[in-house]
């Protein structure tokens, strides 16, 4: 296949060549990245605060994800679900957005009362330097709640520095609020987004240990819980790639440690659990045991009907696609316990020791690619011969093109995935995809037909 002379050390096969993959930089010019820009990348992180106002002040198309498009459920306010922005034309590049800025913000806060403003500086407020920090200190004294700007110009780096700029934000909402109450045995979840109930599900675990969630960052987050959030003992961080940089800072400022941990396939969600029990073991009596309990419960629940699925998917093969490397570690770790060999693995915001774990993890042969383009993933997929592709939503019409059995692993998904019960979820979406009749229709069908369904 034909790869782009800038991109050639994006993409590394595992057991052809020394390990020395390229990544972390600007997508090559012409390449048509699947990556998402600085906005987006802000823009998921934050947007799940569901009782704050989330203002894009940029021309219209900016704002053109919506709840719809990446919807993340909220236990309570729903103000989120809206798309607000300040729809920036000519002539206010003309003349600055700054004065529309004021106008749109003040009547929004009077209409909607949120508890905090976050409002997004897309790529031409970046270019024709709206003062945009002036204009919300100047709001939140007029209006008395926070309004934050969130430094996320499209253009000014990856989808990465979007995260970077979302935490920045988020780092001045913690530390406001007043921690007294908060329980020795308390911990933040960071990074799940609550995008189909994940959240509630892993709230519930957690809470069942005997532990207290003080702030889910941001999965139907709350701005006055993650104004207290620096009261809590421990910060639990899924989806690393975004929510590294809040917890080191939290770390910094107020001492409070961090765990990576994944909620995504038996392993690592078992694992999660166990090791924070060990962390809050001299603190929670019982914790350990508990756990235990709660994960062979789980199990005994979910393990025999997974088992019928691997018998059924055993030696198909599977590609992923993501935004965070973290998140396909699991992936491949689920998928072996379904029987399933990663034949290729790529993501939009990985790094380098990422990729590297990834490469340990993947089977001989394996492709790992980073910031990959619709051409380059189409040709993997078809090299390989992939009965399974999972990623989003610029991913799934790859998939049906070329007849293969697609899963939604994204922000776009209406089905949880995360937790025990996740698991099993995902055992059945990836059999009912991967053996679903319709491939026979397809020109690639018949040789790749699945075991029928029960
Ligand atoms: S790249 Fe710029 S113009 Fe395009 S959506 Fe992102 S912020 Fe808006």
């Amino acid at each position: 296949m034909h790869i782009l002379e800038e991109r050639q050390r994006q993409v590394h096969r595992k057991g052809s060549e020394p390990f020395d993959l390229d990544c972390n930089k600007q997508s090559a010019a012409g390449s048509v990245s699947q990556r998402a820009c600085v906005f987006c990348g802000s823009r998921v992180v934050l947007y799940p605060i569901a009782d704050a106002l989330h203002l894009v002040h940029g021309p219209i198309g900016c704002a053109s994800y919506t709840w719809d498009i990446r919807g993340a459920l909220s236990s309570g306010p729903q103000l989120h679900r809206n798309s607000f922005c300040t729809d920036l034309k000519e002539l206010d590049v003309i003349q600055g957005g700054e004065k529309k800025l004021h106008k749109a913000l003040t009547q929004l806060i009077v209409e909607h009362q949120p508890k905090a403003a976050f409002v997004y500086s897309t790529c031409i407020v970046g270019v024709i330097g709206d003062d945009v920090e002036a204009v919300c200190r100047q709001i939140s004294a007029e209006q008395g709640i926070p309004v934050l700007p969130v430094h996320s110009e499209g253009f000014k780096g990856t989808k990465r520095d979007g995260y970077r700029a979302a935490c920045e934000a988020l780092l001045k909402l913690v530390g406001t609020g007043d921690p007294s109450g908060v329980s020795k045995a308390s911990i933040n979840i960071l990074g799940d987004f609550n995008l189909a109930g994940e959240v509630w599900m892993i709230r519930k675990y957690y809470e069942r240990m005997g532990l207290e969630v003080t702030a889910t960052i941001t999965g139907d987050g709350r701005v006055d819980d993650i104004r207290r959030a620096h009261g809590a003992a421990l910060n639990l961080v899924q989806c690393s790639g975004s929510m590294m940089h809040l917890a080191k800072v939290m770390k910094d400022r107020y001492g409070i440690p961090f765990r990576k941990v994944s909620y995504f396939g038996i392993e690592d969600m078992s694992q999660a659990l166990y090791d924070t029990a060990a962390h809050f073991a001299g603190v929670v009596p019982g914790i350990q045991e508990r756990t235990v309990e709660l994960v062979r419960g789980e199990l005994q629940y979910i393990l025999p009907e997974i088992a019928e699925y691997r018998k059924r998917l055993a030696g198909k093969k599977a590609a992923i696609y993501v935004g965070g490397a973290f998140k396909a570690f699991s992936l491949v770790r689920a998928l072996r316990h379904l029987g399933m060999d990663t034949v290729m693995v790529g993501s939009q915001t990985g790094l380098k020791e990422d990729y590297e774990e990834l490469r340990e993890l993947c089977d001989e042969g394996a492709i790992i690619v980073d910031d990959s383009n619709p051409l380059e993933l189409s040709s993997f997929l078809s090299e390989r011969q992939v009965d399974l592709f999972i990623g989003g939503v610029k991913e799934r019409p790859i998939a049906y093109k070329l007849g293969i059995g697609f899963c939604d692993h994204n922000h776009e998904r209406k089905l949880a995935l995360a937790g025990f019960e996740g698991m099993l979820n995902f055992a059945r979406e990836v059999y009912g995809t991967v053996a679903s009749p319709v491939w026979r229709l397809t020109p690639r069908g018949s040789a790749r037909e699945a075991a029928p369904c029960r």
